[in-house]
């Protein structure tokens, strides 16, 4: 059984990508060709911003608005420490200082009634905060209700991380779209991947587009400017062939995340009553980019974990180690009871597989394994 079926799906796409992939080959604009400017369009469009900035990964998404925005030494970015490295790497990358904050427990993403005192830390640590960077763990748009209306108290614009989001709503809304900027992932293993890394960023801000769009390729200038180099950039262009990818997959990814939804409402009906599944609250939708479950303890855990690999069943630990216990980030101080939640969750959380293509038969037997064990 795989975690998540990539070949299921490429079977759906295989003629139709292969007729776009064999026309670049022959236009020969491999890189930032026709294709990236129809998916930035498409993009745009479906998250419902008025720009999309396509780009080379999901870490150069996050990265690039905080380079656009200049962020960096003696700046505080406030972010979760239950996540995947990347969303706080872009911090410390442009050299300003990742302030963590828990995690809410029911949802797995950031607590908003702890951010005030966060910003309280880092001003006492005679930090300037900035920004604030929810993510929409596990495919769940974070509580953009409260973190629109804190950030905004508090004088901080929202980097939205949708590197799992993508496909998710809030209130009608889709993910990508909260907060100043939005960013999303399109490694394959995410619920909209291409054959490759790539990365999309999403505002309806003019200015902040033009800045990412220089940004994406070396700071070159506007118009005129074309060559001269304005300021600090990256190498973050999408190539022509990843782009065909993703035009592809996005003509199947609604009926996708139907089954997405399928899976994740026969795992909950059957596993409520064994472990804590994941809630969805009122007003939401996820993509179930995983579908995360908490044991009781971590003995239960190596259990049903063990269980489900003698069965031939793989499941993954989405996250072990929360980012303040990290070695790379010792750095700041952080200790285990810093932040409960998050420790909690890695104690005892873990992934079952999940793809729109799991039959029914799959299901039940993951299911039964975990039952039984
Ligand atoms: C995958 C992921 C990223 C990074 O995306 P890449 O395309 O791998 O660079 C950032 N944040 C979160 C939450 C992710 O899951």
């Amino acid at each position: 059984m795989q975690f998540i079926d990539l070949i299921s799906q490429k079977n759906r796409i295989r003629a139709s990508l292969l007729q776009r992939l064999e026309a670049i080959v022959d236009h020969g604009q491999y890189i930032m060709g026709p294709e990236v400017l129809e998916l930035e369009k498409q993009l745009a469009a479906y998250v419902g911003t008025k720009h999309c900035v396509a780009c080379s990964s999901g870490t150069d998404a996050l990265l690039m608005p905080l380079m656009a925005k200049g962020v960096g030494p003696g700046d505080a970015v406030l972010t979760t420490p239950f996540t995947f490295v990347a969303t706080a790497e872009v911090v410390s990358l442009v050299g300003a200082t990742p302030v963590f904050v828990d995690v809410e427990a029911g949802t797995f993403n950031i607590d908003p009634a702890k951010i005030p005192a966060a910003v309280a830390r880092a001003k006492a640590q005679g930090l300037d905060p900035k920004a604030l960077i929810p993510v929409d763990l596990f495919g769940l748009p974070a509580d953009y209700a409260r973190l629109e209306k804190v950030a905004a108290d508090e004088g901080l614009w929202i980097l939205e991380d949708a590197c799992q989001g993508f496909g998710g709503t809030f209130a009608g809304k889709r993910a990508g779209s909260f907060g100043l900027v939005g960013a999303t992932s399109f490694f394959p293993a995410k619920p909209l991947g291409c054959y490759g890394d790539g990365g999309a960023v999403f505002t309806d801000d003019d200015e902040l587009d033009s800045l990412l769009r220089s940004v994406r390729v070396h700071g070159q200038g506007d118009g005129d400017d074309k060559y001269q180099n304005v300021r600090i950039g990256i190498n973050g262009r999408l190539d022509s062939m990843q782009a065909a990818v993703l035009l592809e997959k996005l003509t199947i990814f609604d009926s996708e995340l139907v089954d997405r939804q399928r899976v994740a409402d026969a795992y909950s009906s059957r596993l409520k009553h064994r472990l804590a599944v994941p809630e969805v609250p009122e007003g939401y939708t996820s993509c179930w980019a995983q579908y995360s479950v908490l044991a009781s303890s971590t003995e239960e855990r190596t259990a049903i974990m063990g269980a489900l690999q003698q069965a031939g069943i793989p499941s993954v630990i989405y996250y072990r180690i929360p980012l303040h216990l990290q070695k790379a980030y010792a750095g700041l101080g952080g200790k285990q009871g810093d932040f409960p939640v998050s420790e909690e969750f890695s104690s005892r959380v873990f992934s079952l597989p999940m793809h729109p293509y799991l039959k029914e038969e799959e299901i039940s037997t993951i299911c039964d394994a975990i039952l039984h064990a």
